[in-house]
């Protein structure tokens, strides 16, 4: 279960961050983990590609409604066992741009959970019947289950048609918090896998090892180095004046009418104090004496870890550069609200740390 990390933490549990999955860190080395764990029906096999992960053909629309749900298509695990080629052992690809990249991403009630990258390999492998194996509705309808030879369909490219394909932003505000969950640490690393393929110091290619949450090294004269994902750590303040209004703030890079907090990364030295402080001076010229930190999010567009901190300003007069930050104001709950009813002010998306700031500070949700 969830469970906050410390006793300022004032946040809600945040979508996209993991909720009660067991990540079994000790298994991943085993390179017939994959292999063993697509041998069982109990094992169920998401679908990603590009960051963005497979949902059952329809479901896409739901996106625009607020109170719809929507799950992520799962496979039974022997439906794509055949993709995973047999002499590669450990590691699933042999180029930059063959195969398909399995990941473990841990068990939860009974279940382990594989996600299967797609982004670039397409492979041909038998379907099997689905009323045997318990695949997912949207490959049970009229699929072919014993096609001739030469015929046959591939799994993935039945995946890219049967199944709608949405962003981690647009499936999480309508996910359960286990599979958001699933879907981050799957989109995370396939975006990684995906915009690395050799080694960052020596150039040599790359492989995926520890059951897809590494890269070996292909080159002996470089130890054959293991290679783990970078996390870039952000801070993003929400900042109040004496009378508890809300400081916001519009950056050029943002559609017309979006309003939200100081944030940045995390530069070389820093601490995340130091951080909050200097991008909040940064962007809006104001000085933040008290900080509070207050939760964290994972934030895999591509890579960040985004840390939330409440601040108060020591002083009220806001100076902007133009240029990064065009302009930025304090707002009373009155004010804001008023501002976002009339459609003059956007807030952040549901799915964002932001949100769940700028909410705790309004005292409700909007
Ligand atoms: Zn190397």
């Amino acid at each position: 279960m969830f469970a906050p990390l410390a006793l300022t933490h004032v946040l809600p549990f945040l979508p996209l961050a993991q909720d009660g999955v067991d990540y079994q860190v000790d298994r991943r080395d085993d390179p017939e983990l994959i292999r063993t764990l697509l041998s069982s029906d109990a094992t169920r096999v998401i679908l990603v590609q590009s960051g963005r992960v497979a949902i059952p053909k329809g479901q896409g629309r739901f996106v625009d409604y607020d109170v719809a749900k929507i799950r992520l298509t799962t496979l039974a695990g022997s439906y794509v066992r055949d993709l995973i080629p047999d002499s590669m052992g450990g590691d699933f690809r042999s180029s930059p741009h063959a195969q398909c990249i399995p990941i473990f991403l841990g068990t939860r009630a009974g279940h382990s959970y594989v996600a299967l990258d797609i982004s670039e390999g397409i492979i041909a492998a038998e379907v099997p019947n689905p009323r045997n194996v318990g695949a997912d509705d949207a490959f049970a309808s009229d699929g072919p289950t014993r096609a001739s030879a030469d015929a046959r369909p591939s799994i993935l490219e039945l995946a890219r048609t049967r199944c709608d394909w949405v962003g981690l932003r647009e499936f999480a505000p309508h996910a359960s918090t286990v599979e958001a969950g699933l879907a981050t640490t799957a989109a995370t690393l396939s975006m990684w896998h995906r915009a690395q393929h050799y080694c960052p110091y020596c150039g040599a290619a790359t492989t995926s090892v520890f059951s897809g949450w590494a890269q070996r090294c292909q080159n002996a004269a470089d130890d054959n180095r293991i290679i783990f994902p970078r996390i870039e750590p952000a801070v993003i303040t929400a900042i109040v004046d004496s009378q508890n209004r809300l400081l916001l703030q519009h950056n050029s890079a943002w559609k017309p009418g979006f309003y939200s907090v100081s944030a940045g990364f995390v530069e070389a030295g820093e601490n995340l104090e130091h951080a909050a402080r200097r991008e909040a001076r940064e962007e809006t010229g104001i000085e933040v004496s008290d900080l509070m930190y207050t939760g964290s999010q994972p934030w895999p567009f591509p890579s960040s870890l985004m840390m939330s901190f409440k601040g108060y300003a020591r002083d009220t007069a806001i100076h902007v550069d133009g240029k990064e930050t065009e302009s930025a104001r304090w707002v009373s709950r009155d004010e804001f609200i008023r501002a976002l009813t009339s459609g003059e002010m956007l807030a952040p998306g549901k799915a964002t740390i932001a949100r769940y700031m700028i909410e705790e500070w309004y005292g409700a949700q909007f």
